[in-house]
Formats: C-alpha cells, sequence, structure tokens
C-alpha cells in the first residue's frame, strides 16, 4: 500500500537519528548466598547461625538507556537490607569503572529474614562472636564485588530493547498495626492502609523476547519466622524463582515497596511463603497479559540526601537507659552515650530520596529505610497525573520510616524497632512533612508537578 506523508513530517526524516533513536535495556543476576553457615538478619531471637540453603539469593540488575545515551541501573537483592556502607561503595567505583552518577543507581532489598547479616544494618540486635562478625565482613565484601561485576555487565549488553509498564493486584499483604489495651502491637488490622498493587516493567528485545520483569509490592518479606534456620528468599524468593521458571533464561526481579508496616497473611509456615510467591507471580502474569504502556521520551535522574528530625533526647534518658533490663536498650544506651561523649549526639538521620522518570511511562521514587505505605499511598495520591512508584528499603535501610499517625499512635515501627537500628529514639513529628516535601523536590528535579 503506499501512501502519502503530509507535509509536517517531512522533518521527522531530516532528523534520522530522532527517529531512529530508540531505549536499550539489559537484565542480568549474580548469586549471593552465603557459603557455610552465617548469622541470619531480621529476627533478635535467633540463637544460632544458619543450617543450609533452602533458596539461593541473589542480585539482579536492570540496567536501562535512553535514545540519548542516558543510563540508570536498578540493582535488586534477597537481603534484609542495603546499607550505607555498601551502597557508597557500589556507587563509589560504579562512578570510577563506568561513569555512572549516583543518581542513575538504585539499590533496593527485598527485606527477607532468612538471609545474612549485612553490617552495620540492625547492628544492636546481635552480640556475635569475633568469628561470625568475621564471616559477616568478608560476606560484605563479596556482595560489593559481586553487585560491581553484575553493573558492568548488565551495560556491555545493553540492546535495543521494548519496556512497558503494566499494573496487577496481589492481596496477601495486610496492614499489622493492630490496636489492644497496651497499645499498636504487631498483628492484624484490616481496616488499616494496604496497597495491593503490583507495578510491572517488562523487557523484552525487539523481535518480542522476554528478558524478565521487575515487579514490586508494599509488603514485608517475613513469611518465614525467626524459628526458621535455612537461608530463604521468602515470599519474594519464590515470586521470583516462579518467574524464571515459567520464563526460563529471563530476570524476575522483585523490588519492595512501602512494606514497614505491611505483613504477609497467613505467615510463619513455610508452604505459606510458596503460596504468598506463587501469587505475586501470577499477579506479575496477569499484569503483563494486559496491553502495556511503552517506554518512549527521555529518562531524567535525580538523588538527593536529606536530614530527617529525630525527637529531641539527652544524655540522662540514656545514663538512665544503662540500667534497664532490656539488654537491647542497654546495648543502645552505650552507642548513644559515646556519641554524646564524642560531642556528637545523634539528633537526625540522613535520608537518600531518589526520583528516576522512565520517560512518559512512569516515574520511580527510591526512598530510604522501612518505609510505611503511608507515603506511597500519599504520594500517589498527590500526583494523580502521574504513574508513580514509591519503593522504600533502596540505598540505605536505617531504620523504619514513619509518619506523623504512627508516631501519635506508637507501637514497633514507630519506637520500638529503632532501639534495634541503634537509633536515639523515634522520629520527630514533623518528619513526614520533611520527607514529603524532599519527594517534591526530586520530582520537580525529573519535571514530575502535582
Ligand atoms: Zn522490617
Amino acid at each position: 500500500m503506499k501512501f502519502l506523508l503530509p507535509v509536517c513530517c517531512l522533518a521527522v526524516f531530516a532528523q534520522p537519528t530522532v527517529w531512529a533513536a530508540e531505549w536499550k535495556a539489559a537484565m542480568g543476576r549474580g548469586k549471593i548466598t552465603p557459603e557455610g553457615s552465617i548469622w541470619m538478619s531480621g529476627y533478635a531471637a535467633r540463637t544460632r547461625p544458619s543450617e543450609g540453603v533452602l533458596q539461593d539469593l541473589w542480585v539482579k540488575a536492570l540496567a536501562l538507556e535512553d535514545p540519548k545515551g542516558r543510563r540508570v541501573v536498578f540493582v535488586t537483592s534477597d537481603l534484609i537490607g542495603f546499607p550505607r556502607r555498601i551502597t557508597d561503595a557500589v556507587a563509589a567505583q560504579a562512578l570510577k569503572q563506568y561513569g555512572l552518577e549516583r543518581a542513575q543507581l538504585v539499590f533496593n532489598s527485598s527485606h527477607t529474614h532468612s538471609g545474612p547479616v549485612v553490617r552495620p544494618n540492625l547492628e544492636t540486635m546481635y552480640d556475635l562472636p569475633p568469628e561470625q562478625w568475621a564471616k559477616i565482613d568478608r560476606y560484605g565484601q563479596q556482595l560489593t564485588e559481586t553487585i560491581l561485576t553484575m553493573i558492568g555487565g548488565a551495560l556491555g549488553q545493553l540492546a535495543p530493547a521494548k519496556v512497558t509498564y503494566h499494573e496487577g493486584k496481589a492481596t496477601f499483604a495486610i496492614n499489622r498495626r493492630q490496636a489492644s489495651a497496651k497499645g499498636v502491637v504487631l498483628g492484624s488490622n484490616p481496616g488499616g492502609p494496604i496497597d495491593h498493587s503490583v507495578p510491572v516493567l517488562r523487557v523484552t528485545d525487539l523481535n518480542g523476547k522476554l528478558l524478565g520483569a521487575m515487579f514490586g509490592y508494599s509488603c514485608h518479606n517475613t513469611t518465614l519466622t525467626g524459628e526458621f534456620y535455612q537461608i530463604a528468599g521468602d515470599y519474594a524468593g519464590y515470586a521470583q524463582a516462579e518467574f524464571e521458571r515459567a520464563h526460563p533464561g529471563t530476570v524476575g526481579m522483585f523490588l519492595m515497596l512501602g512494606g514497614g508496616d505491611q505483613n504477609p497473611s497467613p505467615r510463619s509456615k513455610l508452604e505459606l511463603a510458596a503460596q504468598h510467591g506463587k501469587a505475586l507471580a501470577v499477579a506479575t502474569e496477569e499484569a503483563m497479559a494486559q496491553p502495556g504502556l511503552a517506554l518512549s521520551g527521555d529518562l531524567r535522574v535525580a538523588f538527593q540526601m536529606v536530614d530527617l528530625p529525630l525527637a529531641p533526647h539527652s544524655r540522662e534518658d540514656f545514663e538512665k537507659e544503662l540500667s534497664d533490663p532490656n539488654k537491647y536498650k542497654v546495648r543502645r544506651a552505650k552507642e548513644m552515650l559515646k556519641a554524646y561523649d564524642a560531642k556528637l549526639p545523634v539528633r537526625k538521620v540522613a535520608y537518600p530520596v531518589q526520583a528516576i522518570r522512565l520517560g512518559k511511562l512512569a516515574t520511580y521514587v527510591p526512598l530510604g529505610g522501612e518505609l510505611v505505605v503511608d507515603y506511597v499511598l500519599q504520594t500517589k495520591a498527590a500526583f494523580p497525573k502521574e504513574r508513580i512508584v514509591v519503593a522504600g528499603y533502596s540505598n540505605d535501610v536505617m531504620c523504619y520510616i514513619s509518619n506523623k499517625r504512627i508516631l501519635q499512635e506508637g507501637g514497633y515501627e514507630a519506637v520500638d524497632s529503632m532501639i534495634y537500628y541503634g537509633m536515639p529514639g523515634p522520629f520527630a513529628p514533623d518528619v513526614e512533612d520533611v520527607l514529603t516535601a524532599s519527594i517534591r523536590r526530586v520530582l520537580a528535579r525529573v519535571g514530575v508537578k502535582p
């Protein structure tokens, strides 16, 4: 069939590079299963190191390059949380070796509680013998090297690709902040805020061959409890394995979103981790079966550190805490008094805030810490014209990130968890205003306006 071009379109052919230009993508993975027995992270009650491996652990990468050659690499992991000690080290090397700026790298952790301790994340939780710390330090070193190699591998394989955005739904997450006579406890709060959406980025080559997908969910990766001593990726590990079984040779990547105050339900049995993983994999498949929106336009990235304010405290608070019957409080008090001695009492938390705008397709907002779901819901509601994917557990996991409501209500996320994270106490109530303003700032920098 022959057709005539309207005159206005001729300009397109005068700029063949613009017309022909397209996005490139590559995906890869590296195994990070610890060798031998190692102390597992996430539960204070464990009394011994790991006993065998149920599932391998992985770091995975999705590298994207826009038509102008600008790049971003998403790195996800089956780990409790990436601390800055590791992300800063990888980012420094990635700048040297691959020319990637900090804003071009995202590090997200699935928050499995059946993986190794990653130092210094949750360090106050453990009182380990020196040989265990040495193992953990060696593991951290190897991890850094594996991630760097994987990033380099993905960049080296960048090739023209089609990236589409889809959204599915999985319903196993519940709000876990249950009101009780003793205040808010960890349990089940069916009326509390949740977000069951499953945002999916699907990647194929130009012939339609599937390379993989990155799917997200807002739910603690804690189907398995502290009685479990085998290395495993929990529901997120099962979901990724299920995806890769269904599509051999591809990469299934899990992105943890705002799971801070969300738990899988029901939980505590191995078969439930498999069941939830299957549910998430099915949600991803169903989403991908729908026609998706295709990626076009430019990549824009922004990254900044902001100071989140902590509630006031005094030296006397921690001198008193030294005689507390709770050994974790005593450990925390010692650390805080050291900081006072050094004239550097901990008053604020350095916090990474990032925005990755994938053309007109979607904007990812990776945020640090164990982010409660309210921030996901509020950010999406504040930018109704944009597709926004807010992901906590990114770039640094230094503590829970509460908001005004949760700080008022109290409970584990607001108060008790801060002990294990070696923080002096809860955040100040204006933490929500500071964080919300910084999210708006990075979004404005990538051109996203309310
Ligand atoms: Zn957690």
